[in-house]
């Protein structure tokens, strides 16, 4: 597939899909707008080619219905002020009204269209929905990374029926750093896959374990692999059905030669609650009603050193249930190590996101991507949808 500096859109009228799902609070003001910020490059390139920008982007899930708290109103704003210039935001994404607006766009203007998703058309990827969206433009550029492991008319179905496809500078980013690191990395390569379940991750942990020199597992998901090694847990997050899964994947890992690390103590409470009493146990003494919710400071110390020498660290998932106070020390202590490290560090979106920035780590990342969801399929070895329609669309072009 091209990139959108690739291709000719000098004065032409370009379409362009971005995530702007962002997070509102309850007055609808924006509480983060990296994902915004994130689709600058684009915008700023289409604009100084003396393009006509339409931008399409969806925010939350109003499943087809017409919801004002999800309207792209304050992104239009904050986007405005961002690039400087007026945003014009029409209000449906389809429709007679939307036609006249993009006939009367000069060079230079940017239109965004209302949020998607309040056509349940998007969701179902409706041919008819994508070939109006698609009809607006001489280009379309797919720079919405956080939404490429969907299939929704704006991002798969509308490559069927643009004149020209192709993505943005966020896309290729995102692909670059995590598509690109995983087939080459520079080694030693280490894994640090954490987060509640082995369940959401088991694809990810299978893939990188093909892959890896080293894989930290932390979180709730360690429990599931201490059981498997014969420990008792006490009550923490256990998945029954996959301690054999995990005990093969201890198995694997020790056959390909991967060192596999997990935690050797862990702070543990009755509940996951800020009032609870805490204690820090080795793995071997958790007492039998009581859960781990956070790696303890022995494990911080022994993940640390195995991180001493990585060229290359991709990390998702926290270490412990970082939002109380009591079970974040793990994952901070993470955050910091992973950020002096002296390696090429990627992260998923998501919560290890939010854990990186709450620390005020973020500028010491190589990378943290826009999409949580879409960097895990990647993971996992996946293709992504929107990323295969646009090579699809390019092959048959050729
Ligand atoms: P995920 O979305 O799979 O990355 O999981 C993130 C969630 O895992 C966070 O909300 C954490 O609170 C939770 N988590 C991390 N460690 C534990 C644990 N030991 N027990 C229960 N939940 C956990």
């Amino acid at each position: 597939m091209k990139y959108i500096n690739e291709i000719d859109i000098k004065g032409k009228t370009v379409l362009c899909r971005f995530d702007f799902n962002v997070p509102l609070d309850e007055d609808l003001h924006i509480t983060d707008d990296r994902r915004i910020k994130a689709a600058l490059p684009t915008i700023n390139y289409a604009l100084d080619e003396d393009a006509r920008v339409i931008v399409i982007a969806h925010l939350g899930r109003p499943e087809g219905k017409v919801i004002d708290s999800l309207s792209l109103k304050p992104v239009a704003r904050r986007l405005s002020r961002l690039l400087g210039k007026e945003v014009v935001l029409a209000k449906d994404c389809i429709g007679d009204e939307v036609k006249t607006l993009i006939q009367g766009m000069e060079p230079h203007c940017i239109l965004l269209l209302e949020n998607l998703r309040f056509h349940i058309e998007e969701a179902e990827n409706s041919d008819d929905f994508a070939r109006e969206l698609a009809g607006y433009a001489d280009v379309y550029v797919d720079d919405a990374f956080g939404n490429a492991h969907r299939t929704h008319a704006s991002n798969v179905g509308i490559t069927k029926f643009a004149k020209k496809c192709c993505a943005g500078f966020l896309m290729k980013r995102e692909l670059n750093y995590f598509s690109t690191t995983l087939k080459n990395p520079l080694r030693p390569f280490v894994a640090i896959i954490g987060g509640s379940k082995v369940s959401d991750k088991l694809e990810a942990l299978a893939n990188l374990i093909r892959r890896v020199d080293k894989m930290i597992i932390g979180g709730g998901m360690a429990f599931t692999f201490l059981k498997a090694m014969g420990h008792e847990v006490g009550t923490s997050l256990v998945e029954e059905n996959l301690v054999n899964m995990a005990r093969r994947g201890i198995k694997i890992a020790k056959e390909r030669g991967v060192k596999l690390y997990l935690p050797v103590d862990c702070v543990i409470a009755e509940e996951a609650d800020p009032k609870a009493v805490t204690k820090i146990v080795p793995v071997q003494e958790i007492d039998p009603n009581w859960m781990g919710l956070d790696i303890g400071p022995a494990s911080i110390a022994l993940f640390r050193e195995a991180l001493s020498d990585a060229k290359t660290i991709m990390w998702n998932g926290p270490m412990g249930v970082f939002e109380i106070d009591a079970f974040s020390m793990g994952t901070f202590s993470m955050v910091h190590t992973v950020a002096q490290s002296h390696a090429l560090t990627i992260v998923g979106g998501g919560d290890t996101d939010v854990a990186v920035h709450r620390a005020g780590q973020s500028d010491y990342i190589t990378y943290i991507s826009t999409g949580g969801g879409a960097s895990l399929e990647l993971l996992e070895g996946k293709k992504l949808p929107a990323v295969k329609a646009l090579n699809e669309w390019e092959k048959k072009m050729d």
